[in-house]
């Protein structure tokens, strides 16, 4: 007879992308406002995982006022290499040495504006677990690849060649976030339907590529204008674990309610 056995969900975790907002006064401040919500928030710090991610010179001052929270501090992009001759980059020891465990890898506006490649995401991957950082590895397609039909041929070519290579182990220690480029800060969001099809496709392709039903253990992101008022029904979806959330995470009232959304989820 088989044995029943309770099936424990995916952790749900709510990331927030601050991009190149708040000088480090304004975001310690933030930090405090969050810290302060999340502290008489009944349902915290045991669920979900809140990681913020503001830019490089804020890392010391947000994750000060942190400490203690339960929420955990994040970067918005790392270096591949150790260390060397990268005027203006940041590898991923630095990162931990400031206190991040968490990492924004390969995020479409890196890949828009500043060239990234799929072989350059996966490269970012490896250092970030080089490093112990858990990096948030961004794929998704372009308004022109959504308008072409071409969202799961991207998701498959992006998915197989960052995430190739890496056993099941290592996979489990990533965490994947679908964002269309088309609703990011757009304020189009996808329909829940929209991203469970696009979650399935990742899911698919990450137990082809890794093996060992990798695609059911991942985290899954969904990213993409989700806001106080979306957030809940995206969350209702099974396989869309949580949120990428950019714009609606620079006001904390609005961004712990997307955080309570996806704890009213479960
Ligand atoms: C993002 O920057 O990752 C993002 C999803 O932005 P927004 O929520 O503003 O669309």
């Amino acid at each position: 007879m088989t044995a029943l056995r309770a099936v424990s969900r995916r952790p749900r975790i709510v990331a927030g992308n601050w991009k190149m907002n708040r000088t480090a006064t304004e975001g310690g401040a933030l930090a405090r406002e969050l810290a302060a919500l999340s502290a008489a928030d009944p349902a915290m710090p045991a669920a979900p995982v809140v990681v913020l991610c503001p830019s490089f010179p804020l890392l010391e001052a947000v994750g000060r006022a942190l400490a203690g929270s339960g929420m955990r501090l994040g970067a918005q992009n790392l270096h591949a290499e150790t260390h060397g001759a990268f005027t203006g980059e940041v590898s991923g020891a630095m990162l931990a040495a400031a206190g991040c465990a968490w990492v924004i890898v390969g995020h479409s506006e890196r890949r828009q504006l500043m060239g990234e490649t799929d072989a350059q995401v996966a490269a970012k991957l490896r250092a970030a677990q080089r490093d112990g950082l858990v990096p948030i590895v961004c794929v998704g397609e372009t308004l022109a690849e959504y308008q072409a039909n071409r969202t799961e041929e991207v998701l498959v070519r992006q998915v197989t060649t960052v995430w190739h290579g890496l056993s099941l182990e290592g996979a489990r220690g990533t965490v994947v976030a679908y964002e269309p480029v088309w609703a990011i800060g757009t304020g189009k969001v996808a329909t829940p339907e929209q991203a469970r099809d696009a979650h399935r496709v990742i899911r698919a392709t990450l137990d082809r590529v890794v093996g060992g039903e990798a695609g059911g253990a991942l985290v899954i992101l969904y990213g993409g204008s989700v806001n106080a008022g979306n957030a809940a029904s995206l969350f209702a979806e099974s396989d869309v674990d949580g949120a990428l959330v950019g714009g609606a995470s620079l006001e904390a009232a609005s961004f712990w309610k997307i955080v309570a959304a996806a704890a009213a989820a479960g």
